[in-house]
């Protein structure tokens, strides 16, 4: 193993094995504090250079530029990390380094992000490098949970009054065949993110002995409404601008598909009504979703509830909106005289620009790094803490330099987590080279 990819493997290695699950029932303070501890013995240069500020569930650095007058820019990766459950090849906490991959909970999601990001800029700082303007970096550990950190911190700024001109999270990284048929390496640019809604719908009864059921008990209506819910005709497709850039600059790698794809705008009805049918991952990038997720009817099974209910999440999409999605739902249930509570209505995310001069210069940095990869914009389905940004940022793009495969895709959230060694060196330069452009 080339020495510079050994030591970075090494770095990251202590990252992983130092376990910061984060959790809804039992926040605990302890692990991450420890974790900012070990974050400065790995990146000494960093962290006595820039100016740290610590908060609840977070923490900030500044690194001063030459040019205090100009919008500052952010870089950001949280370091909590999901639960890892069941069987792995590698103990999920081991940060075990084999001969092609580095194992654990958060390679990808999203230690390797972060580390990516201090390892470039502890060596910037050594180096003697000075940015052309302050750079900040944000650092939650509250990304799998609450988002608490990132909104916590993202209202600091505001009363600070610092504006970012751009912001770079995580978010879509480089995919081979992202999207069925799309034959080619390509970098998923997140622009942005669909809002994530925990809605409630709730039927009730007089109830009553099973023994003499009346018609449309509340688990029916809620059945009917479910059923006509999941046929999906209040959420309406569209081809938005965004959407149209993405399999525009898929097209050329598409082979026939390619020809319609090739100019969006033109075939935008038409699509709207093809791609649904075609691939379910693609639909999702097209409309708002509902998925029903929990349940409850009475306590026994001879007694009709006299109230049930079942809860949905919803991803709603920009051009119907958060409102607009709700109202369509809301509407949908009262046909079948089941009302909707909104738990929680998520944080709707702007759009950053794909011709916007952020964007840009993420493209630029990935050519000089990844000159093969086709940069794309999309839009997440999940969430990120970067919604919390928009009120600070105006360009929030989520993306990591790793380049990775389908079992790695998968392993986000999921068993065997790991990345490549190989990805180590080009991810460290990718940043190296965006914190010079910026
Ligand atoms: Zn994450």
């Amino acid at each position: 193993m080339e020495f510079k990819t050994e030591q970075y493997a090494n770095t990251l290695s202590r990252m992983i094995r130092h376990e910061t699950v984060s959790s809804y029932t039992e926040p605990s303070r302890e692990k991450f504090q420890e974790f900012r501890v070990l974050l400065r013995t790995l990146f000494p240069s960093v962290f006595s250079h820039c100016e740290m500020t610590e908060f609840d569930n977070g923490f900030v650095l500044k690194w001063s530029g030459k040019n205090p007058g100009r919008s500052p820019v952010l870089f950001m990766n949280h370091h909590d990390v999901v639960e890892a459950n069941g069987e792995w090849e590698h103990d999920a906490f081991s940060g075990a380094i084999t001969e092609d991959r580095i194992w654990g909970r958060g390679t990808l999601d999203d230690k390797g992000g972060l580390w990516a990001m201090l390892q470039a800029a502890d060596e910037l700082v050594q180096e003697g490098f000075r940015p052309e303007r302050d750079i900040w970096f944000s650092s939650t550990c509250t990304e799998e949970t609450t988002g608490a950190g990132a909104d916590e911190i993202s209202r600091w700024f505001e009363e600070q009054k610092i504006r970012f001109e751009m912001s770079f999270d995580e978010g879509g990284m480089i995919l081979y065949e992202p999207i069925s048929g799309a034959k080619g390496t390509f970098a998923m640019i997140g622009i942005g993110e669909k809002g994530c809604a925990d809605l409630k719908f709730i039927a009730r009864s007089n109830g009553g002995h099973a023994s003499m059921p009346e018609k449309n008990s509340p688990l029916v209506r809620l059945g009917k409404f479910m059923a006509e819910a999941d046929r999906n005709r209040i959420f309406p497709n569209e081809m938005s601008p965004a959407v149209c850039e993405m399999f525009r600059r898929f097209a050329p790698y598409m082979g026939g598909a390619g020809k319609l794809l090739s100019n969006p705008e033109k075939h935008r009805a038409v699509l709207a009504k093809v791609i649904p049918v075609i691939s379910n991952k693609a639909s999702a990038l097209l409309r708002t979703t509902l998925a029903f997720t929990m349940a409850q009817g009475s306590g026994a099974p001879n007694v009709i509830p006299s109230e049930a209910w079942v809860g949905g999440n919803m991803r709603y999409s920009h051009h119907q909106g958060q409102q607009g999605s709700f109202d369509a739902v809301r509407k949908l249930a009262a046909k079948y005289d089941v009302e909707m509570e909104v738990e929680d209505p998520g944080v709707p995310s702007r759009l950053a620009d794909y011709n916007g001069h952020a964007f840009k210069l993420v493209e630029k940095a990935l050519g000089a790094v990844f000159p093969e990869v086709i940069p794309v914009p999309y839009i997440m389905t999940g969430a990120s803490d970067s919604r919390f940004f928009d009120r600070v940022c105006d360009q929030c793009i989520r993306f990591l330099p790793f380049q990775i495969s389908d079992q790695q895709l998968d392993s986000i959230h999921g068993r065997n987590e790991n990345l490549d060694l190989k990805t180590l060196v080009p991810a460290v330069q990718f940043y190296r080279t965006l914190m010079k452009e910026v």
